[in-house]
């Protein structure tokens, strides 16, 4: 069934391709790519229609060295610089000071409060002046991302268009496309990762196991969000 985003004055054919250089047509450079280092399927197609495209990560200032190293393939391959945001240090010191280093094993509200201080607060910095960002958000990632549009108002602020282009695509597909170009991706999605944040939340995941389910694996209530792909995470 053909997606419709002409209420968002879109009337493509909504492929990744064409809603990207839609998008980047119309926003450029009030736009960006957010990366979260998993691969450089988004990126490299918006590279490729935007050779000045701006791409940003955060460091949350707990992630994996195999992480890094997807940041360094990814500009060297790319020709792209990445914008770097970080959690506040004040904020940083005073969650460790309150709560120790592992304040997010707590509760799911302890582990919310961590991911607002580290990833939140900074992508919401990151996103300060943009129309509109793009993220490589994909609908089988888990039951709570089965319903995402590929155009979407951001609930962080009104007016902020969130583009996801893969929305409808597979593990295979990103990885069938990685392949066909070339392109770095981060070495632990070959060891049984399949998603990849902190160090301290992510682990392989078993056969069978929903995708997410390496992420805060203690926890039981199956959300699996640290609230950046949730349907309002203003903070
Ligand atoms: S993933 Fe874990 S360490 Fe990283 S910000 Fe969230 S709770 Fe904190």
């Amino acid at each position: 069934m053909t997606e419709d985003y002409s209420a968002f004055g879109y009337t493509g054919d909504g492929t990744a391709e064409d809603l990207l250089a839609w998008a980047l047509d119309r926003y450029h450079p009030r736009i960006a790519v957010a990366c979260s280092l998993q691969h450089a399927v988004v990126a490299h197609m918006a590279s490729r229609i935007q050779p000045q495209v701006r791409v940003f990560s955060v460091d949350t200032g707990r992630l994996l060295e195999e992480t890094y190293e997807c940041a360094r393939d990814l500009e060297q391959v790319l020709g792209v610089r990445i914008e770097w945001y970080f959690p506040r240090h004040e904020a940083v010191e005073q969650l460790l000071r309150s709560g120790g280093t592992h304040s997010f094993r707590a509760s799911v509200q302890a582990r919310q409060d961590c991911c607002g201080v580290r990833k939140l607060e900074p992508t919401r910095r990151a996103l300060t002046g943009l129309e509109a960002w793009v993220s490589g958000l994909r609908r089988d990632q888990a039951a709570s991302r089965h319903g995402r549009g590929k155009l979407e108002w951001d609930g962080a602020r009104e007016g902020l268009l969130k583009v996801n282009p893969i929305a409808d695509w597979s593990t295979e597909q990103t990885r069938e496309y990685g392949r066909r170009h070339g392109l770095p991706h981060n070495r632990l999605l070959d060891r049984g990762y399949t998603s990849i944040g902190c160090a301290c939340c992510t682990r392989a995941i078993e056969p069978g196991e929903d995708a997410r389910a390496g992420r805060w694996w203690w926890e039981l209530d199956g959300h699996k969000e640290c609230g950046l792909h949730v349907a309002d995470w203003s903070i």
